[in-house]
């Protein structure tokens, strides 16, 4: 028998579950498909476990800071496997929670992969369901290249797998994935290099950050190859990776080799076609504004859409998708301007709003910027002298702040609240007119000259 619902979301990640729970609450009867663990990338393999290696990380360098704090620690030894343990036990907490969540807001959970049959229809694991509206929640996977030996990587997903730390490992990318790993892995006392295929990291991100992150990162040790392509991967007699590089380099000694080089969406499983959804040349699923696919009550959101890949945005797409089909908030939708992401690397990196590169394409000689670098007051004690950066971007006579970028501890509980301000509008005479808290790094934000 055929089960049919308000609503049905493929994939149980930050997306579909979001549109099915606030839908659920305005009373549709949901479903979530979901072929893999409840929770999707975010939960399992994405940020929750790298926060979780990534707040390790952090204690790591703190230890190294402790004794011009006046501590006298003894010998301090960390255990991968005792870490991976909490935080495997961490994220399975979270898995069980969200299967008991749904039963409690009468969602049901469809055990397996979607297809569609057609428009209105899809079926799991040779049972069919069908629906008023449904979302397309897929996700994504991390590339993996077609270069002789690539299977011998792993990937983000093996990253978190790993039962013990590498001693030597290469990272391939240079993306705010591959930074991350890079720093959490040289933090916790990897031997760490990255071969980037460019000249730099962080390439869509304002030039102050990733020039600060590169100095900060070569300081703690992490050698960083630029215009370095991979061309063979091979197993040596010792069990090590070599890795011949297009450039004639050749690289020896790595336990690991982790591929981040980018994500793929999830569609091949869906079976578009049956359904008519039309996507990119990467397999993006293209929605309107109001995450409407090309076929009438067939939405997509999240990874999938190949915009802004975060799981805020997910949730928020979802939503909103929720309010404007069962709230009434007719013309209810995101807007993906003024998105303020975080880059879990050491230290982080908060921005919001254009770089000064675009703001300077777009609005000319109306752009002026405002920047700062110092050494922040934790770090007046300690060897360790990690820089903090910050930049302004501001345009017209009113300096209305269109960007907002700050590199430095603590730069990740920094921004969200200027996020709000950029997002109402706030120009720089707003922000001097907030009084400053002292001491501390933010209210160099406030303060700039
Ligand atoms: C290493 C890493 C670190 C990250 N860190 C951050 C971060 O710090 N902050 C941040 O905001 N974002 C981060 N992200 C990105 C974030 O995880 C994603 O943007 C977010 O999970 C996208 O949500 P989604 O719902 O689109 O997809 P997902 O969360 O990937 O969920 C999709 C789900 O659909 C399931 N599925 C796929 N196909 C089918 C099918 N045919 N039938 C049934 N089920 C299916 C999958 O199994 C999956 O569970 C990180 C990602 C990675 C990989």
């Amino acid at each position: 028998m055929t089960r049919h619902y308000d609503l049905i979301a493929i994939g149980g990640g930050s997306g579909g579950l979001s549109v099915a729970e606030r839908a659920a609450r305005y009373g549709a009867k949901c479903a979530v498909v979901e072929s893999g663990r409840l929770g999707g990338t975010c939960v399992n393999v994405g940020c929750v476990p790298k926060k979780v290696v990534w707040f390790g990380a952090s204690i790591a360098h703190t230890l190294e800071d402790a004794a011009h704090y006046g501590f006298r620690l003894g010998e301090t030894r960390f255990d991968w496997s005792a870490l991976k343990a909490s935080r495997d036990a961490y994220v399975q907490g979270i898995n069980d929670w969200y299967h008991t969540y749904l039963s409690d807001s009468d969602i049901d959970e469809v055990v397996g992969t979607a297809r569609f049959v057609d428009t209105g229809t899809i079926e799991v694991e040779g049972q069919r369901f069908t629906a008023d509206h449904i979302v397309i929640a897929p996700g994504g996977a991390p590339l993996v290249p077609d270069t002789p030996g690539a299977e011998l990587g792993i990937t983000s997903d093996g990253f978190f797998a790993l039962e013990r730390l590498p001693r030597r490992v290469a990272v391939v990318g240079s993306g705010y994935i591959a930074v991350e790993l890079a720093g959490m892995l040289n933090a916790l006392g990897s031997d760490v290099t990255m071969l980037l295929r460019r000249e730099h990291l962080l390439r869509n991100f304002d030039a102050m950050l990733r020039e600060n992150l590169t100095e900060e990162m070569f300081g703690d040790g992490i050698d960083i190859l630029a215009r370095t392509q991979v061309r063979e991967i091979a197993r040596e007699a010792d069990g090590s990776l070599c890795i011949e590089c297009e450039n004639g380099q050749r690289l020896e000694g790595f336990d690991e080799l982790i591929w981040a080089i980018g994500r793929y969406p999830l569609t091949q499983a869906l079976d578009l076609a049956a359904a008519g959804v039309n996507t990119d040349e990467q397999g993006y699923i293209p929605t309107d504004k109001f995450q409407q696919t090309n076929v009438d009550k067939v939405y997509a959101i999240g990874d999938v859409t190949g915009r802004a890949q975060l799981t805020p945005v997910a949730i928020a797409a979802g939503r909103r998708l929720a309010d404007r089909l069962f709230g009434g908030m007719q013309d209810r939708h995101l807007s993906y301007e003024n998105i303020p992401t975080v880059v879990f690397s050491h230290p982080p990196i908060g921005t919001v709003g254009l770089t000064e590169s675009i703001a300077r394409d777009r609005h000319g000689d109306s752009v002026k910027v405002y920047q700062t670098r110092f050494t922040a007051m934790y770090n007046a004690l300690t060897e360790r002298k990690q820089k903090t950066a910050m930049k302004l971007v501001t345009v017209g006579a009113r300096e209305k702040v269109v960007g907002c970028h700050v590199i430095g501890p603590g730069a990740d509980e920094m921004l969200q609240g200027f996020a709000v301000a950029i997002r109402m509008g706030a120009s720089k005479q707003d922000l001097d007119d907030t009084v400053a808290i002292h001491p501390t790094s933010a209210e160099e934000l406030v303060t700039m000259r």
